[in-house]
């Protein structure tokens, strides 16, 4: 199969030429004919499997062949994506795909003045790549028209939908015409994400290239079991012993990725991080500099989970698991693109145990165990394994004490022994609540 066969059209073929792109991707090779065809589309894509130019590519066809010359601050494609970095990422793809095109393609996204954006915007863009808040105050100042959009396309689908932006999403719901093209784009899709996304689209065709919620095979994952104070020293343990190049780290926290970057930078090691705090322009340096290799190591949150395309990334570390166990697949997903290999090393502490099951039991897999010497921890991580349970090693009985009085001592209080020992807690996976046009927005990594 060649893209011809998918009925592309010149200009755009002769971009993926220049590209280097010879075949197709299986997301491709579905997604491409039925864009073209005006379908509604929801397809769960393994991140790095080419979705970008799945949607992309007959997106700018449509724009190219089909409907009015767009006019004064008006849009005619919009690409809702989560972050900024996916913004800047996907509309740099667009503008390659589009270099033969006479179509207007634009950017925007926040932590950036407004006014430039509002300028662009004024003569119409064919295809906007935009973040949600931006968008919205773009709207709301009247720099931006939606009667002509004809299509709208959520990457990150399963992101978009949740909590974090459902407000959002809501308000840019209800400007946008409801005639029009949608396609929602995901590597991962959580039952009731799917549920809520077959709501928002019209007879949609269902796309699934890849099990559902696995990273691809091209990534070799294990966890190392830590104490938790002991994370730092294992990490750089583990660098100089694995003579690591290029590392994407992930930190829970945006205190998390500072202390884990000072700590490094302390150490001489070319280190920079990059989170929700920190001025857009630095953020987009430092992800820049880390694909250019003047990097080593660079220490994000989740905003760097989702989409970025890092060329032959060859390790991710999770320094924390995520609390979202869809966010892991994410984060993996970041090595191992376009069908290189790469692997995933995870830090664990006793605390994560329930993280790890979530985690575990979502990717139905079990996640080898390597042990350093040296790092054995204090507090063992109980086993795991993909059933989402939590393996309790028997304990050995304990000796009856010759005292009567039927009673024991437990945690300082008298538990009579009739009693019912208290419950383990139980081991729930963590997901995402999909509730839509409620409640406050959640702060974004
Ligand atoms: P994506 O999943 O959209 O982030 O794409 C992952 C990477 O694969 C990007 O670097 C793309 O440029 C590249 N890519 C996408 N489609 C193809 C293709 N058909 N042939 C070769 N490379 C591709």
């Amino acid at each position: 199969m060649t893209f011809a066969t998918l009925g592309l059209i010149e200009p755009l073929l002769r971009s993926l030429e220049t590209l280097g792109y010879q075949t197709p991707t299986p997301v491709q090779a579905q997604a491409i004919p039925a864009v073209l065809a005006g379908r509604d589309l929801m397809a769960a894509a393994q991140t790095g499997t080419g979705k970008t130019a799945g949607f992309a590519l007959p997106l700018l066809q449509l724009l190219a062949m089909e409907g009015p010359k767009v006019t004064a601050n008006s849009v005619r494609a919009l690409i809702l994506v989560p972050t900024r970095e996916l913004a800047e990422q996907v509309h740099e793809a667009v503008r390659q795909y589009a270099e033969n095109l006479p179509l207007r393609t634009y950017a925007v996204y926040g932590g950036v003045s407004i006014n430039p954006q509002m300028m662009k915007l004024r003569s119409g863009v064919d295809l906007l790549v935009a973040t949600p808040g931006r968008l919205l105050d773009l709207f709301r100042q009247n720099a931006l028209k939606f009667n002509q959009l004809q299509t709208l396309v959520l990457d990150e689908a399963d992101r978009m939908l949740d909590l974090g932006f459902s407000e959002e999403l809501a308000n840019i719901y209800k400007a946008l015409p409801k005639k029009r093209q949608t396609l929602l784009f995901s590597a991962t899709f959580s039952d009731d994400i799917r549920l809520l996304a077959g709501q928002m689209l019209n007879d949609p065709l269902s796309i699934e290239v890849s099990p559902r919620n696995v990273a691809a095979n091209t990534v070799k994952q294990w966890i190392v079991t830590v104490d938790k104070k002991r994370k730092p020293e294992l990490f750089v343990h583990l660098m100089r012993k694995g003579k690591w190049k290029q590392v994407l780290v992930f930190a829970k926290t945006r205190n998390g990725v500072d202390a884990l970057v000072e700590k490094l930078q302390g150490l001489g090691i070319n280190a920079d991080g990059i989170h929700g705090d920190k001025p857009q322009a630095t953020r987009q340096r430092a992800l820049d500099r880390f694909k250019l290799s003047e990097v080593q190591i660079l220490v994000a949150t989740d905003v760097a989970a989702r989409g970025l395309d890092i060329e032959d990334l060859p390790l991710v570390v999770n320094f924390d698991l995520p609390i979202v166990a869809e966010d892991y697949i994410h984060r993996i997903g970041r090595t191992g693109r376009a069908g290189s290999t790469g692997e995933a090393i995870s830090l664990v502490c006793a605390d994560e145990v329930n993280l790890l099951s979530a985690i575990e039991m979502l990717t139905r897999q079990t996640l080898k165990r390597q042990n350093e010497p040296d790092f054995e921890p204090e507090h063992r991580v109980p086993d795991t394994d993909a059933s989402g349970q939590v393996v309790k090693k028997p304990k050995k009985p304990k000796k009856p004490k010759a005292s009567g009085g039927g009673g024991k001592r437990n945690l300082g209080k008298w538990v009579d022994s009739g009693e019912a020992a208290p419950a383990e807690p139980s081991i729930k996976p963590v997901r995402k609540v999909p509730v839509f046009n409620t409640g406050p927005r959640k702060r974004k990594p």
